[in-house]
């Protein structure tokens, strides 16, 4: 269930950084990167479902990767770069990642790539 504002999760300085600040974790050190258990992935913070283990692949990026986002739940906007898209969580508006589209990886064709630290693993 998704959290309230007054109930989001406490973060730590890390998680802060990435999810407010809209950093970035470094490739290859995140915890989901070479994870591939059934389940759900919420958001960090308020806890809205955004993945599911079933469109997460193997990308090779270095980050958590998944070709499809559970609907509505995830909001897309130009990154502050204005080349990127980013991708944030519509209810908290929270920092996930970026959106890459067109590079042949998946039948969907889409790449959202994902820190680790931004969201959290419920096992079905
Ligand atoms: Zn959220």
């Amino acid at each position: 269930m998704t959290l309230n504002p007054e109930n989001w999760n406490q973060l730590s300085s890390e998680e802060r950084y990435v999810i407010e600040k809209k950093g970035t974790e470094y490739p290859f050190t995140g915890f989901y990167d070479k994870f591939y258990e059934a389940g759900t992935y919420v958001c960090k913070r308020c806890e809205s479902p955004l993945y599911t283990s079933e469109s997460k692949f193997n990308s090779g990026c270095g980050w958590p990767a998944f070709d499809s986002n559970i609907e509505m739940n995830i909001e897309r906007v130009l990154d502050a770069d204005g080349r990127r898209v980013e991708i944030i969580c519509r209810n908290c508006k929270g920092h996930l990642g970026h959106v890459f589209e067109g590079e042949g990886f998946t039948e969907t064709n889409t790449r959202h790539c994902v820190n680790s630290i931004s969201i959290k693993f419920i096992p079905y």
